[in-house]
């Protein structure tokens, strides 16, 4: 089969390789399609550490074609996920609690273990979640990252109907949070962006308010119009935009970080007591978190951008993400000529 790995200079490379019969509790998927992700960048630059060989890739969607003995979860003919969270132990405290990707010893897509970017993956068949019928593989591969982390993020707020959210940063991730916001949990959504464009794309979405931290005071304005917001979820890569998340929410609210700017954020200490505001990080989303998060999509109340692409574009696509010119995220077809 062929495969995009972790090659020489940092590079993907398209090798091709063997593939082992699924072992028990395994099964093997013939693949459909796998989105690039800006965390595939970092595996294949090093950032977590060497991994060169590794084939990449956790948005992967493919049909089950083979089962391991003692596989019960899937079937021959079941379509389902890689996702970044591929599996857990099992049985450790965050395992047993709904808080799987939190595992010590979880094992990652396309980092830990071999991804989905090939014609071929082997998951083990406990983890793999199934996706619905009426939602396509293309849209089901960008759900199974970008939306299931906002999704899950969103969830994380605890913001309920008719109630302000802030969501910092319109990119992949946030124009998914906030169709889960508005659509799902039919919240009142802030978007903030220092690009226009984005802006404009969020209100045909159904923002209610749009802010540009280059022309507006941001947590004054939200404070003033909506007497600041219940919760924010910050998915830009800035450490201003946490600072702001914090300044923007009322008393009591809570700010749910996605985002992973490598620096520290301002946070005062009275602001935090005598306010109860809390600040938490929300990483990906359980097996449970995914099946709900499939299952609004198929229901057409999420929509993700998606543009089919080749195999032998991944380089490609990696460097047109790098230098910023993607819109939505470039997801390769196995079979797209
Ligand atoms: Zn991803
Ligand atoms: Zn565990």
């Amino acid at each position: 089969m062929r495969a995009a790995v972790v090659g020489k200079n940092r590079k993907a490379e398209i090798v091709e390789r063997e593939i082992r019969a699924p072992g028990h509790g395994e099964a093997l998927l013939t693949m459909e399609c796998c989105g690039v992700c800006h965390t595939d960048i970092h595996v294949l630059k090093g950032d977590f550490g060497d991994k060169t060989g590794v084939i990449i890739g956790h948005e992967g969607i493919g049909i089950v074609t083979e089962v391991g003995p003692d596989v019960t979860a899937l079937k021959v003919g079941d379509r389902a996920s890689v996702a970044w969270f591929y599996s857990g132990c099992g049985h450790c405290e965050y395992c047993t609690t709904g808080r799987e990707t939190l595992c010590r010893n979880v094992k990652n897509a396309g980092y830990t273990v071999d991804g989905a970017m090939a014609e071929k993956c082997i998951v083990p068949a406990d983890y793999a979640v199934k996706v619905p019928d009426g939602l396509d593989s293309a849209a089901a591969s960008s759900i199974t990252c970008a939306g299931v982390t906002t999704y899950k993020a969103v969830k994380v707020s605890g913001i309920r109907p008719g109630q302000w959210i802030a969501i910092y940063g319109l990119g992949g991730l946030g124009n998914l949070a906030l169709q889960y916001a508005h659509n799902v949990f039919n919240a009142k959504v802030i978007a903030i962006d220092i690009n226009d464009a984005q802006l404009e794309f969020s209100r045909s979405l159904g923002a209610t308010l749009t802010l540009n931290p280059k022309t507006d005071d941001v947590p004054a304005i939200i404070q003033e119009k909506c007497g600041g917001a219940h919760a924010s979820v910050v998915t830009a890569v800035s450490r201003l935009a946490f600072n702001s998340a914090v300044d923007a929410v009322r008393a009591g609210g809570r700010v749910v970080a996605v985002g992973l700017p490598p620096e520290k954020m301002d946070l005062s200490i009275p602001r935090l007591v005598l306010d109860g505001i809390e600040v938490v990080g929300s990483l990906v989303g359980t097996r449970s978190d995914l099946a709900e998060a499939f299952q609004f999509a198929a229901e057409g109340k999420v929509v993700p951008k998606v543009t089919m692409r080749k195999l032998d574009e991944v380089q490609e696509i990696v460097e047109e993400m790098e230098a910023g010119k993607i819109r939505g995220r470039m997801v390769v077809g196995f079979n797209h000529k």
